[in-house]
């Protein structure tokens, strides 16, 4: 039975290059990046799917005078299966901007099919896994074949941008409940080898010297931050990866990483000593450290070299991420991906952790158990990004085996 569904989805193979290359033509960028939102994208969708075999396709869209629309919409459409549990697939409509068009060998807005890949601004973040869901239910409905669970797809909005507008919005409203068993396509590891339950949390701290400008020549009536910030900087880094060097095999790389970023512009000539030196760190840690102790270690070595030089060493953490402890390997969504994707590719899926973020975490903070796969060769945000069809109808196919075996 399954086999038939699965040859479907073959047979649809032309249907999802054609369905995502006419959906990549409709922008979807979001107010906070300058764009008009995902309204025209959700119109095409709800259009193009009516005949995929849905039950019921809802709306629960966010309001957002930024945009035209007023809106920001969320889709949950659902095709029922023979028991009340439930698989749900969550894919995002909206895409980042295109960038710097020269860096593009084509229009981003007009996608090209070339050996064997679409080209085009959100082809693989995150329309390929948009329409291998939506075509899921699609090949079910054709094969005439009622699914063991309910598929939910839910397309959400403002993904790249926060979630408040889409997963957290739609988590509000109590659209997704512990039980269902919810999987994220929205990032690949080793092109689908790999089904990742668990993410780094993580830390950006600016820091900011403020010494005593001066003339090069006679540098005692000044305090020079760039040295300071040079003495900082080079301490609190070794430090840093001498006190937390623990490893957690589950990431790659396995330990945390602290890594001295942005650096912000100084004087713009070279006979003047900086009175003010701006500087960033990212840092991302594996669930065993806790950010306190690392933002310990930022703060004691401020005031040690404050006190040291006479400079005043300001420190703000723009961005905190405290992840929720991971999805157990053991649970329901981790075991069913990995015999759905063993019995389509013959793969044995291993589980790992990210030091980037997903909305999985969002699912996880609520205590829903959420794991992230997909197959990509990993291009998200880039200038020329594209889909591989084959990934895309393998990713559906392994879908549709998610909801049909028990
Ligand atoms: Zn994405």
């Amino acid at each position: 039975m399954q086999n038939d569904v699965l040859q479907t989805v073959e047979e649809l193979r032309d249907e999802m290059k054609e369905s995502l290359m006419e959906m990549l033509k409709i922008p979807a960028v979001g107010p906070d990046s300058d764009g008009d939102g995902e309204a025209e994208r959700a119109k095409f969708l709800m259009d193009h799917i009516k005949t995929f075999g849905f039950v019921e396709i809802k709306r629960y869209d966010a309001k957002d005078e930024r945009t035209s629309s007023g809106i920001r919409p969320n889709i949950v459409a659902l095709k029922k299966g023979k028991t009340d549990k439930t698989v749900t697939i969550i894919a995002h409509m909206d895409i980042v901007p295109e960038g710097d068009l020269d860096e593009w060998d084509t229009d981003p807005y007009e996608p090209v099919f070339k050996d064997g890949k679409i080209y085009g601004r959100g082809a693989e973040d995150n329309g390929q896994a948009l329409m291998s869901a939506l075509y899921a239910a699609k090949a079910l409905t054709i094969s005439g074949i009622t699914p063991e669970y309910n598929l939910k797809v839910i397309l959400v909005s403002d993904e790249e941008t926060g979630s408040t507008y889409g997963v957290d919005h739609l988590l509000n409203e109590g659209v997704i409940s512990p039980d269902e068993i919810v999987v994220v396509p929205d990032h690949s590891e080793e092109k689908g080898k790999k089904i990742v339950i668990s993410e780094k949390s993580a830390t950006w701290v600016k820091i900011i010297v403020h010494g005593k400008q001066g003339h090069a020549a006679i540098p005692a009536t000044a305090i020079n931050a760039n040295r300071v910030m040079a003495k900082y900087q080079y301490e609190v880094d070794t430090i840093l990866h001498k006190k937390f060097n623990q490893n957690n095999e589950l990431f790659s790389p396995p330990n945390c990483t602290f890594e001295p970023t942005k650096r912000e512009k100084n004087v713009p000539n070279t006979n003047t000593i900086p009175g003010k030196e701006i500087q960033s760190f990212d840092c991302r840690l594996i669930p065993e450290v806790p950010i306190s102790e690392v933002k310990k270690v930022f703060k004691d070595k401020a005031k040690e070299i404050s006190d040291e030089t006479g400079a005043n060493i300001e420190l703000i953490f723009p961005m905190e991420k405290v992840t929720p402890p991971g999805t157990s390997e053991d649970a329901e969504v981790v075991k069913k991906l990995k015999s759905a994707i063993k019995s389509v590719t013959g793969i044995d899926a291993k589980v790992c952790g990210i030091g980037g973020g997903t909305v999985a975490s969002h699912f996880r903070d609520r205590g829903i158990p959420a794991a992230v796969w997909a197959t990509s060769d990993e291009v998200p945000h880039q200038p020329n990004e594209y889909s591989v069809l084959d990934y895309m109808v393998n990713d559906c196919k392994v879908f549709v085996s998610l909801v049909t075996s028990d």
